[in-house]
């Protein structure tokens, strides 16, 4: 969404169909009804398939579910409605259409490329993206969480999106075309229109900030695209009274798949608070933010009722917030495909009872990557406690202070040649973190996920001072690998203990092999019923 370090391209018209390459899809193209065409927002032919654009979507399945307005389906479908060139959530309360008038689309972009505008009751821009949804497409998410955050847009190459991805831009392609039913470019362009609508409905933001915040290069684009899509002027589309947050914040809600364990989430969070840069109070999560030269904080909490959480962000460039958002969608895991995790981990006998004991239990993940892989570095044979403490002193010897008072960790340049011998870390372990932020200085994307999780592993376990514990924690936190296990870890081998002794790493990871691909999930079950939480058994394993 966003558009960093340059001017906006005009939104490009939109394309009339999906970009569909499945084996034995047949594009009956029809047309829409006169009155669609000749409405007063003048939209381009909405031609669309008469049969589902994603044949991984079932017709039937996806109407009986918009028929009985099933919440677990929320993200996971979008109904388009071709009598109105209406799309929706399977949650919307409007009337449920006939069948023969309802198109299925994997995506929001994909029925915002078909040509569809989305429903002011369901508004789809709220949905949660649910990840793991599409199977083992890893490198879909990841690609969605690029755009998400404005890192990449269609004035760049869709190359450019692959080689940060690990991928070639042929099988991107085809990718998207499978999973997300529209390439990365109508993508991008739908995320801004539905992050601005988002803005406008939710919070008092004025429009031009809404404009740039959203990744607009002018406002007359901000204004184009947004009549284009819904047929009105931004200032049409705004409530009153939302959005008000205390002390100025913008407030925006974060959608989330259901269940979500909200609880055990900020325990394990508010356990692992960095002094000074963190903190859990009143059932509230709060830090101080950095990112890309822009700073603030950032408070989150449960909505009255569930559904979704509630941010309060204060950021001193609003060009960041997307990446704001997205980031914090990671930190929380919101778009977990919660049902088949919890389904699939249920099946084993030791994990069910933990399973129903805390459903929709989340991996938490990072705010920075790199300060994971610090905090994991510090939390080698030490207790939690003792790894706060050490994370609080660096944060305090070398972080920056933001306006509003809190701390801000410092960043890998900082660290590459700081003395940390003096905040009392081991030599090793000072020598550990120096080498982290010199490796992440000299390569941004050090930290960012490429290939798989194994070549993840390997490249991580190069530095020194860094064992496949701390590769496989790093990965499964900040780098979002699923099926991340530290399969050495003392808590996880105590956890499968029978008469006093523990079982081997390798025999530990035997058993869980039947997780995958989600075992960082069944870890954190563990982790959490032992309550002693992830601990490396001996240094750097
Ligand atoms: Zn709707």
């Amino acid at each position: 969404m966003g558009n960093r370090g340059g001017p906006a391209a005009p939104p490009r018209p939109l394309r009339p169909l999906p970009r569909i390459s499945a084996p034995g899809f047949t594009s009956r193209v029809i047309q829409v009804r006169k009155r669609l065409a000749t409405r007063r927002t003048r939209r381009h032919d909405a031609r669309v398939p008469t049969r589902t654009p994603d044949p991984a979507l079932d017709r039937e399945a996806c109407y009986r579910a918009l028929r009985t307005r099933d919440a677990r389906f929320d993200g996971r479908f979008y109904t388009a409605v071709l009598s109105t060139g209406i799309f929706c959530r399977p949650v919307c309360p409007a009337r449920t259409p006939r069948a023969e008038h309802c198109v299925f689309f994997p995506s929001a972009p994909a029925a915002h490329a078909a040509g569809f505008r989305p429903c002011l009751r369901c508004r789809p821009e709220l949905a949660p993206g649910v990840a793991g949804w599409r199977g083992t497409a890893n490198t879909v998410s990841r690609a969605l969480a690029l755009i998400a955050d404005g890192a990449w847009n269609e004035d760049q190459d869709v190359e450019a999106l692959a080689e940060r991805l690990g991928v070639g831009g042929r099988h991107l392609r085809r990718l998207f075309a499978r999973h997300v039913g529209a390439p990365p470019v109508a993508v991008a362009q739908a995320q801004r229109v539905l992050f601005a609508k988002r803005l406008v409905a939710e919070t008092a933001m004025p429009m031009a900030e809404v404009a740039l915040a959203s990744g607009f290069g002018s406002v007359r684009r901000f204004n184009d695209a947004m009549r284009r899509t819904f047929g009105r002027p931004p200032r049409g589309l705004r409530r009153a009274g939302e959005g008000e947050a205390p002390g100025g914040a913008i407030a925006l809600r974060l959608a989330h798949t259901a269940p979500y364990q909200w609880a055990s989430l900020l325990a394990f969070l508010g356990a692992r608070a960095i002094p000074g840069v963190e903190q859990v109070v009143d059932g509230e999560y709060r830090r101080t933010v950095a990112l890309d030269g822009a700073v603030g904080s950032v408070a989150v909490r449960a909505a009255p009722g569930g559904g979704h959480l509630l941010a309060a962000i204060r950021i001193s460039r609003v060009a960041a917030l997307p990446a704001v958002v997205g980031r914090l969608r990671r930190l929380l895991d919101l778009d977990a495909d919660a049902q088949a995790i919890d389904a699939h981990l249920a099946r084993d006998r030791s994990l069910a009872p933990l399973v129903a004991a805390r459903p929709g239990l989340r991996v938490p993940g990072a705010w920075d990557p790199f300060e994971l892989a610090v905090r994991a570095i510090l939390g080698q044979q030490v207790s939690v406690a003792a790894a706060r403490t050490l994370a609080g002193r660096i944060a305090a010897a070398c972080g920056e202070r933001a306006p509003g008072g809190g701390l801000a960790f410092p960043g890998p340049e900082r660290l590459a040649g700081a003395r940390l011998d003096r905040v009392g870390l081991t030599r090793a372990r000072a020598a550990a973190v120096n080498a982290l932020a010199g490796a992440v200085a000299g390569d941004a994307s050090f930290l960012q996920p490429r290939g798989d999780l194994e070549e993840t592993v390997a490249r991580l376990a190069e530095l020194p001072g860094i064992g496949r514990w701390t590769a496989q924690y790093v990965a499964m936190r900040a780098l979002r690998e699923p099926d991340a296990f530290p399969d050495s870890d003392l808590g996880l081998l105590r956890a499968f203990a029978r008469g006093g002794i523990r079982p081997s790493p390798a025999t530990l990871a035997r058993r869980a092999e039947a997780w995958r691909p989600w075992r960082a999930y069944a870890a954190m079950h563990l982790w959490t019923a032992d309550a002693g939480g992830p601990a490396p058994r001996r240094k750097g394993a």
